[in-house]
């Protein structure tokens, strides 16, 4: 999302460097600081009047970070504020960089997210004042956002007024996904659906309703209870029609048919026609107009389902029997957004039941042609959106062990998902409404199926390993997953966001082991066969590798050290240094500096990273240090 980050000042450019660095906002600036931008090697856009540029590009990014007085901020948007739906993000920074304030545009306009992910990158404390953000619940106006959701209409102010008074807040939902209803606080005053009719006396009475449904409700003027509704992206619209029917006429004659089953315009997931169909102009106009996705099939697709109106006229004329019945079933039952997982046709499971309004004809004397409309509903959301995975190694525990760009990450993300261990000690960084999965450890596989699932879905994932996520982490298996599904390498995107791994948090803690060349092996013969591990054991201990044990010992595993110590005592002598290094950066964190000799009388288990000195590596003054090169200045 474009971002301008503004100052009028040069400790304000300071303070904004590593924003416009790691979220790539835009650097706006007066000429005058041309050279501070230049010192800090800083592109920018420059402005005469911050004033004109405020107002001339106001609509053109998603947020403002400003690095100026908030009284100058409100001052300079206060003519420019129309309204919460469409008034961009405004987030402000103190030139100390200590707070980020979200100032206004917080749900919709994103401000408390951006001033979250400002904090991220500033090491700040994030302002925010919405109730929301108190409750730990997701803004009502943003619960559907994540799976593509339209917002229909309602009281949201009413609504979210309620739900800031703690409620009770009714919601009925009749189709979407209830992926939302799994990760809100304990404390949430949701009730959901109706009350059983024995409990209707002693329910406490709903102050607001939130309805998700692809039915279009009308409110009732009188009624004092706020109510709003989510229209989750469910129908596929079939569509038949003349040669050269109008734009107009396809949208009235979609309208209409939807207007009459009270179904909402905002639920429709795309347009489904048969393949001579695809280059149709109105439809394609329209499908573009209206950010609709068009699905085409073959007459042999469609003429193998079982519809309730088939034609024979249309059989003689196209080849199949039935074109916007069959294609509505088609799409309604096709894999959800690009069909990636494998062969199309194969995966099609039809759904006969999902048919909703069998086909109708319209016409209308203003407009050629004719279009036959029949509607059917998936089970799935649509999200019309390109799913991301966001790969984020965490460090090795301690939140100031991990990149800002990776505590972004995690906060940007709708879905977290990881070993449960990482997700806690991630916990600071996440936000109200995110989807949260803390799988137990041994699920390693499951955990990449999910992560690719929801990401084919269209949300955007973050995966997250501790140290880096792709040295013995979940990086790989992701990558593996997709691969197995024969993913193009684009959709969804992979991002990956590297963390500190273990072998340097151990190396920081004892001092500079890993100055000369140096390996890294598990022990652990879960994924990997135990004999290669041997050989590997061998081969560096032969080549006078500093090496990193990972995944030395475990409860049950305990035979894989004792043995690589017998290796490397062939060929390296007993006091060769060794570093214990358990549970580095977190509470719990012990380190012992010993020898190969000595290095089983001490404890060693899963949170520990063994690192073994090479021949020249020496213990000097309780630091652990391996000569840069072996020309002999350091001795
Ligand atoms: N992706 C991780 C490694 C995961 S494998 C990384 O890059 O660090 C798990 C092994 O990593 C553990 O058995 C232990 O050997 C090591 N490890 C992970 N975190 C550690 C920590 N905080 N302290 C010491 N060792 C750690």
């Amino acid at each position: 999302m474009p971002l301008a980050a503004i100052t009028t000042t040069a400790i304000g450019l300071r303070c904004l460097a590593p924003v416009c660095q790691t979220l790539g906002a835009e650097l706006c600036l007066a000429e005058s600081l041309a050279a501070d931008a230049a010192a800090l090697t800083l592109s920018y856009r420059s402005y005469d009047s911050l004033r004109d540029f405020l107002t001339e590009n106001w609509q053109r990014y998603d947020g403002f970070i400003f690095c100026l007085a908030t009284g100058a901020v409100v001052r300079l948007i206060a003519p420019l504020l129309q309204d919460k739906a469409t008034d961009p993000a405004v987030v402000v920074v103190d030139e100390t960089g200590e707070y980020a304030i979200s100032l206004c545009g917080g749900h919709q306009g994103g401000a408390d997210r951006l001033a979250q992910q400002v904090s991220h990158c500033l090491n700040a404390q994030p302002v925010i004042t919405g109730a929301a953000s108190r409750l730990a619940l997701p803004g009502i106006d943003l619960l559907g956002q994540p799976f593509g959701w339209v917002k229909g209409t309602g009281d949201w102010t009413g609504v979210s007024a309620a739900i800031a008074a703690s409620g009770p807040v009714q919601v009925i939902q009749d189709a979407g996904s209830e992926l939302w209803q799994d990760h809100l606080p304990a404390s949430h005053p949701f009730q959901f659906g109706f009350p059983e009719f024995e409990d209707r006396d002693t329910v406490p009475k709903p102050q607001a309703r939130v309805w998700i449904s692809p039915i279009q409700r009308q409110f009732s003027e009188a009624s004092d209870l706020p109510k709003v509704q989510w229209h989750p992206r469910l129908l596929w619209v079939g569509i038949g029609c003349e040669r050269g029917s109008a734009r107009q006429l396809i949208e009235l004659a979609i309208e209409q048919v939807l207007q009459r089953q009270h179904l909402a315009m905002g639920a429709i997931s795309g347009i489904a026609t048969l393949d001579l169909k695809a280059d149709e102009a109105g439809l394609v106009d329209l499908c573009q107009a209206r950010g609709w996705p068009l699905r085409c099939f073959t007459p042999e697709q469609l003429k193998t389902l079982s519809v309730p109106n088939p034609s024979e006229v249309v059989e003689q004329a196209v080849g199949t029997p039935s074109v916007a019945e069959a294609a509505a079933i088609a799409a309604a039952s096709g894999p959800l957004n690009p069909p990636i997982l494998g062969d199309f046709e194969a995966d099609l499971v039809y759904l006969r039941d999902s048919l909703r309004i069998p086909k109708q004809i319209i016409r209308h004397p203003d407009y050629p042609g004719a279009v036959t409309v029949a509607v059917a509903q998936a089970e799935q959301d649509y999200t019309g959106r390109r799913g991301e995975l966001l790969l984020v190694g965490t460090g090795p525990g301690s939140l100031d062990q991990i990149t800002p760009a990776a505590k972004a990450a995690i906060n940007r993300a709708d879905a977290v998902i990881g070993y449960r261990l990482y997700v806690d000690l991630a916990r600071s960084l996440l936000r109200p409404g995110q989807i949260v999965e803390a799988l137990p450890i041994t699920q390693e596989r499951q955990r990449a199926e999910r992560a690719v699932a929801l990401a084919n879905w269209g949300l955007t994932v973050a995966v997250i390993s501790s140290g880096d996520c792709g040295i013995y982490g979940m990086g790989g298996l992701v990558l593996e997953t997709l691969k197995a599904q024969g993913w193009d390498g684009k959709v969804p995107t992979v991002q990956i966001f590297p963390g500190i791994s273990a072998l340097q948090s151990a190396a920081s803690r004892v001092g500079a082991p890993l100055m000369h060349d140096f390996c890294a092996i598990s022990l652990s013969d879960l994924l990997t066969p135990w004999e290669i591990i041997q050989q590997r054991l061998t081969a560096a201990a032969q080549a006078d590798f500093v090496v990193a044990l990972y995944n030395p010992k475990s409860k049950t595993r305990t035979a894989q050290i004792a043995f690589a110590q017998q290796v490397f005592l062939q060929h390296r002598q007993p006091q060769t240094p060794v570093a214990l290094a358990k549970s580095l950066y977190r509470e719990e964190e012990e380190i012992v500096l010993t020898t190969l000799q000595e290095m089983l009388s001490h404890p060693i288990d899963m949170l520990t990273t063994v690192i073994i000195g090479n021949r020249s590596s020496l213990n000097y003054a309780g630091w652990l240090i391996t000569p840069r090169g072996y020309l002999g200045f350091s001795s």
